[in-house]
């Protein structure tokens, strides 16, 4: 959709950008008028979308993570795209309680809280092999944004 306005952001794949990409989202959606509930349901799912590409794409050199947001309609999609090793089994991985890292203290939650907190959730593999997740919430008291 051209007419409508995105943004997108690179940044390198370190813990402490996590609060980086929520408060990036959070601002960006400032346009759609959000509930706090709804700004703090896309942050929580921005915040694990993140961390799993902080925890789990890398495991050696830290990769660089790229979070795009576009206006749709009346809500937000966004997009956090890896680099890294990507997932063997996407379907499993999004199982409630399916981790790697168990040892690491990981519920395997992610991507659970991901789909309540959001309206649709696509996981896939990217060109550079990597993952991207494409996540989409709509916003009920949406100002109906121009173009201008
Ligand atoms: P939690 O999110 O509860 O701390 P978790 O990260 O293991 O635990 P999920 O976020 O549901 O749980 O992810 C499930 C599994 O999918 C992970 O254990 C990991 O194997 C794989 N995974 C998720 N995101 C990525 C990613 N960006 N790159 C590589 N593997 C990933
Ligand atoms: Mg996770």
């Amino acid at each position: 959709m051209f007419n409508s306005n995105f943004m997108e952001v690179n940044f390198k794949a370190l813990s402490i950008n996590e609060g980086f990409a929520r408060i990036c989202v959070a601002g960006f959606c400032v346009q759609l008028n959000p509930s706090i509930d709804e700004i703090n349901d896309i942050k929580t799912a921005v915040s694990e979308a993140v961390t799993n590409c902080v925890v789990h794409a890398y495991p050696e050199q830290k990769g660089i993570i790229t979070l795009r947001c576009e206006i749709e309609g009346d809500g937000v999609k966004i997009i956090v795209s890896d680099y890294g090793v990507g997932i063997k089994d996407i379907e499993r991985a999004r199982e409630p309680f399916f981790t790697t890292k168990p040892s690491e203290e990981r519920s395997g939650m992610g991507f659970a809280v991901m789909e309540s907190f959001m309206d649709k959730v696509d996981v896939e593999k990217n060109e550079k092999g990597g993952t991207t997740v494409t996540m989409f919430k709509q916003v009920s008291s949406a100002l109906q944004v121009g173009n201008a």
